[in-house]
């Protein structure tokens, strides 16, 4: 409908970046515009995976689910729990390894910053190949956390993502090749 083709109207594709054969969705042009940044929040909080009161704080990933995380948790009343990329926290931090395309990448939270028994919503704004995201349920899970699910904005097609997730409760709002 209107809002959904005004989002999709804002999102910006860069072909190879950042590098050959990429195609990089840009979703800054969206938070930049007010009609656009409320549209998504709103329907971020429309299309949560669980309801509200079945999670006590979300988790947004380095970089781009730092912007749209603390807006959702603050709206929803929960805390915020950042997953950052390895060697920006100072000690004690719990750390996950997981695999790239070509290499390997480390992320880290901060130990007291997930409580054995706290559930947690995962939220990030894209998923591709689905490895970030699981390496942040494996961190949460290390500290004693439940993931109760995951929040996209978008889900990369033929990537086969959402199959890393298998079991998880997931909403992405919008999918593109
Ligand atoms: P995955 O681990 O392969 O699922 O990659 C997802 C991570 O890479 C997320 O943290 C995204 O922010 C980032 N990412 C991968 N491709 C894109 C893109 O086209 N636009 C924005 N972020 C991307």
């Amino acid at each position: 409908e209107e809002n959904a083709d005004h989002v999709m109207s804002l999102i910006r594709s860069i072909p190879g970046f950042p590098k050959e054969g990429i195609i990089f969705r840009d979703f800054m042009p969206v938070l930049a515009d007010a009609r656009g940044l409320s549209i998504l929040m709103d329907a971020l909080e429309a299309a949560l995976p669980v309801p509200a009161d079945q999670f006590d704080a979300v988790a947004g990933l380095e970089a781009r689910g730092f912007l749209f995380g603390p807006a959702l948790a603050a709206r929803l009343g929960k805390g915020f729990v950042a997953v950052r990329k390895a060697g920006k926290l100072p000690p004690e931090t719990v750390h996950e390894d997981y695999a790239l395309e070509y290499g390997t990448a480390s992320i880290e939270i901060e130990t007291s910053a997930v409580k054995p028994g706290d559930r947690v919503l995962v939220v990030d704004d894209l998923i591709a190949t689905g490895g970030t995201a699981k390496a942040a349920a494996d961190l949460i899970e290390k500290c004693g956390g439940t993931v109760v699910g995951f929040s996209f904005v978008m889900e990369l097609e033929g990537l086969s993502g959402t199959d890393v997730l298998a079991g998880y409760p997931l909403s992405t709002l919008v999918t593109m090749p």
